[in-house]
Order: structure tokens, then sequence, then C-alpha cells
């Protein structure tokens, strides 16, 4: 453990002040820094140090480019500081909980009084977070060949950068800023104060009463992370049940886990409003034609991502915004051609692996006259509740407003030993195919480690293997990702059409 005590800025202090939130600053941004005397001339000039800006400034430097890397709060942005790392660190703790929890169903008996210890979980977690961040540190960048400028940065001409009094000349220029939690429009709300995914993860104490605003992927995890703790959580949604961009009969598997962990669902939420009353807050909704009127000790914000573009300059460099951030073409190209953007800054998928390959696209293109185009990427995701839902392609609904007829493969869980052995049964896994192929266009996974069995099917939609080929793939057994092979079995069935049958049942019949 690094021994650290120094401080950097206010603005950049992660809360608590202790040694691991020491030690990360001393990695992402250490109070002793001096950033470098700027080249004549970068080839790349990366603003923003999460993953996208990252990604870019490492490969390019690698590759022999000279590059500078701005950054005006924590390097590693928000994945490593107040999204990826830090929540799903809880969730690891949440699921020992539920293990302890349910042990005694496996023959486990658990001394009575077993409970979550919140402080514990928070120091476990910020203990981690602090030992990958040196990952990301601002001296290990700099050990890359990466000039690193820890300031705002903000475009001040055509082809120059200003940070901390210092001005980079660049060639080519990325904006890779990412985004923030947006505040809702919720009358009291920002009276009351809340949580976001910047505040969360500095609680020292258990709320005994939380909020949960937006059943997204982000509310869905840290409700449940919550309620397995020990708070009593009300999770409001203003549409029907939870995660509504994913298939229902998968959400619903998620939402059974949920409302057995303790959390109270309010969908179909209207006319929500916040009030702040003696030492509470109140959360006020009407949900399913009735009025709920809860008091809770904290608010958690889990809706709305904004990007970050105020105060970067941009229309003095002509890089067009729209709402939802920089506007880029398929080779993430900003309206200006010198200047790309990557990851959440411009991205509709906000997923640190995205915002990492599209980063790839980026020095390619801006380096080396590349043609990579954004939407040649097969981009998974992964919602890490309990049992987590996976997702790659093409959902239903999307086949259907595209006109593409698809063929529909689905193997739940109870017929996969390894899942029944596991105590693991709710889930399934969904693969779609276009209509008279083995082509997956989509496929969905719920079950407890479904990102880990997603990649499976996102190598074979990447790489234009079809779902006979996974039949034809030895899974050892028993494993929970059996359940994709017998997929491939299911598909294999329907090739037998009742002709090619009756073949079989002649040649049977004629060499037995
Ligand atoms: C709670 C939560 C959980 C998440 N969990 C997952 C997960 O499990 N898996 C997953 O794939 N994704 C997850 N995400 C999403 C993931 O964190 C983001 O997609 C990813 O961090 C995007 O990276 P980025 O580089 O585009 O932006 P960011 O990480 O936001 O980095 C942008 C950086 O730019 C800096 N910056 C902004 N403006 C300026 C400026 N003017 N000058 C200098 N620097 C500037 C910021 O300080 C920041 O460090 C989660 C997000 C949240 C909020």
């Amino acid at each position: 453990m690094v021994q650290v005590t120094e401080r950097p800025p206010a603005s950049v202090v992660v809360q608590p002040w202790n040694e691991h939130n020491q030690t990360l600053a001393h990695h992402v941004h250490p109070s002793d820094w001096a950033n470098p005397a700027p080249a004549a001339r970068y080839n790349l000039v990366v603003i923003g140090a999460g993953t996208a800006g990252l990604v870019t400034a490492a490969g390019a430097a690698g590759l022999g480019a000279k590059v500078a890397l701005v950054e005006r709060d924590l390097m590693g942005g928000d994945c490593l500081n107040t999204g990826c790392v830090p929540s799903k660190a809880l969730i690891r703790a949440a699921r020992a909980w539920a293990d302890v929890r349910d042990a005694e169903g496996y023959g486990v008996e658990v001394p009575s009084g077993s409970k979550v210890n919140f402080p514990v979980v928070m120091d476990r977690m910020r203990r981690l977070r602090a030992g990958i961040s040196k990952n990301d540190s601002a001296r290990r960048f700099r050990d890359l060949g990466v000039d690193v400028f820890l300031g705002e940065g903000r475009f001040s001409g055509p082809e120059t950068i200003d940070v901390a009094g210092k001005t980079l000349r660049f060639k080519k220029a990325v904006i890779a800023t990412g985004a923030r939690a947006a505040a809702p429009p919720i009358p009291g709300l920002a009276e009351a104060g809340y949580l976001t995914n910047e505040t969360v993860f500095s609680l020292t104490e258990l709320p005994r009463r939380l909020g949960v605003i937006g059943a997204g992927p982000i509310g869905c995890e840290l409700a449940q992370a919550f309620a397995r703790f020990g708070s009593q959580v009300y999770l409001v949604e203003a549409q029907h049940g939870i995660l509504p961009n994913e298939d229902r009969d998968a959400a619903q598997i998620v939402l059974q886990s949920l409302l057995k962990d303790g959390v109270r669902l309010l969908c179909c939420g209207g006319d929500l409003t916040v009030s702040k009353g003696e030492g509470e807050k109140r959360l006020s909704v009407e949900s399913h034609g009735q009025r709920y009127d809860i008091p809770v000790d904290e608010i958690l914000v889990g809706v709305g991502r904004r990007p970050n573009v105020e105060g970067l300059g941009l229309d003095a460099v002509g890089v067009a915004v729209e709402k939802t951030g920089v506007k880029v073409n398929d080779r993430l190209q900003t309206t200006n051609p010198r200047i790309y953007a990557a990851g959440d800054i411009c991205s509709p998928y906000k997923f640190t692996h995205a915002a990492d390959f599209q980063a790839r696209i980026v020095i390619q293109n801006a380096l080396f006259f590349g043609r990579a185009k954004a939407s040649a990427l097969t981009i998974p995701w992964c919602t890490y509740t309990d049992p987590e839902i996976a997702h790659v392609g093409l959902y239903e609904r999307d086949a259907a407003t595209r006109g593409i007829r698809m063929k529909t493969f689905v193997q739940e869980l109870t017929d996969v030993d390894r899942a029944i052995l596991d105590g693991e049964t709710e889930g399934l896994v969904t693969v779609h195919v276009q209509e008279g192929t083995d082509k997956i266009l989509g496929a969905t996974i719920v079950a407890r480690h479904a990102g880990e069995m997603l990649p499976e099917l996102t190598l074979a939609m990447t790489h234009g293997m079809g779902l006979g080929k996974i039949a034809s793939t030895i899974h050892p057994y028993p494993t929970q990702a059996e359940a994709i092979r017998k997929l491939g079995d299911q598909y294999n069935r329907t090739r037998l059409t009742p002709f090619v049958k009756k073949l079989f049942h002649w040649w049977l019949a004629w060499t037995r």
C-alpha cells in the first residue's frame, strides 16, 4: 500500500479521505503532479482519461505517436472511480450475503445473527479500487510515453487545446470526456438532496430506507445490493416492470429475484415528487392507480446520463453537439475532420468495453487513414444483478421493426444439470437466428454468471459462426454454458425435416 498524505484539490477529493482513497488519489490525481513541458506538436491530444481516453492514449503511444492526455478530475473516469469497479465490488459483497442467507437450503447451518457489516463492505470496495487504480495512474501513463496533463482541457484554436496555463498543439484530437449523472426534473428533488453514482460510493453508513429512482441497469444493480445489505429499498420506475430495454420474460426473472431480496417496486410510476421532512425525505408517487407517500433516508438517482460537453470550446472548432453528446459519423469523426470522439460522450452504448473498442477505431482512423466503422462492432452488455442479464445483437422487437424474419430458440435453466445442482435454475438462454439459416442475430442470457456465458455467442456472431457450429462444440459437463450447446441441438433438430427423417428410416431399415 502506498503511504501518502497529500490531498489533491478539493474538486477531486474522493471521500472519505482515508488511506485507500489517498492511494487512489495518489495514482489517479497526484497532488504533487507537475505537468510536463508541451511538445512542439502532438500527433494526438486526448481530452478525458476515462476508458476511452486511456485506451486511445496508451494504444497510440505504443505505436510510436506523440500523445498528450488531459484529465481534470480522476484518471480512470467513471469506470474506475464511480462506476463499474465500485459497483461490482459492492455487488460481490451482496452476493456473499445472499449465499449465507440461502445456505441452509444447501445443508449448511448458518449461525444466527449473521449480518452485513456495511462499513467493512465499503472499505473492501475502496481497498480493491485503490489497488486496481494503479493501472490507470498518471505515473504509469507517463512511463508508457504519454504526456499527462492534469487540468481542464479546452479547445482554444483550430489546432490547439489549453490546459492549466499550457497550450498543446495537435495534428488530431480526441474528445473522450464521457458523461455524468443527469439531474432529472423531479419536483423537490434538488431541494431534498440525492445521491448519484458520484456520491453513493462515498457512503460510510447504510441508509435504513433507500429510494432508488429508475429501474435501469444502475438502479437495479444498486437497489438489489442495498436491499441485501439490509436497507428497505423502494425502486421507482416510470415504465412497467424493470430493465425496460430488456425482453419482458428475461427481465421478469430478475424482478422476481429483486422482490425476493425485499425490494419494493413502484412501477408505472407517475407524478413523482420529493419533499424534505424532519430528518428524512419523502417520495410521493402514483403507481398502478394508487398514491404512495414513502419516507426514506436517502434517494439514489439511477436514471439519465448527460454528456460532458460544457466548457470544451466546441463551437469555436466547429464540433457539433446533439442532445446525446458530440455528433460523430460512423468513423467516429466529429463535424471537424481533425477531431474524433469515443466513449460515452458520443456513443449510445454507454459501456466500458464499448469505449475501449471505439478508442481502437479512433487510433486506426485518426492516425493511419483507417476506415474502421463503429457500426461494425458487435457490442454485448450485461446487467450485474443476481441473476445477471446479458444481451447481444437484436431483440425480437428490433427484428419486427426492421422486417427481419427470425426463429427463436429458448433453453430454460431448469433443464440444465449444472444449474439444477447449483440451485440456480432461475434463468434462460434465448437465441434468435435468421429464419431458414443458423445465423445468430441476437441472444439474451439470464443466469447467475450470464456475463461469463455470453461471450461464446458474441464470438459466434462476430465471426459468423452459426448455431450449428455451437452444437458441434464440446462443452464440459456439467456447466451452465451447456445451455448454449443445447440450443444448438434444438436448432439441429429443426433440420430433421420429415423427408430427411424418412430417408434415415429407409436407410436404417435397409442396413439392419
Ligand atoms: C454506477 C455505474 C456502473 C457502471 N457499470 C458498468 C459495468 O459494469 N460495465 C460497463 O461496461 N460499464 C459500466 N458503466 C458505464 C461505464 O462506466 C462508462 O461507459 C465508461 O466509464 C465510459 O468511459 P468514457 O471514457 O467514455 O467516459 P468517462 O469514464 O466518463 O471518462 C471521461 C473523463 O473525462 C474527464 N473530463 C471531462 N471533461 C473534461 C475536460 N474538459 N478536461 C479534462 N478532462 C475532462 C472526466 O473527468 C472523466 O475522467 C457503469 C456506469 C455507472 C455510472
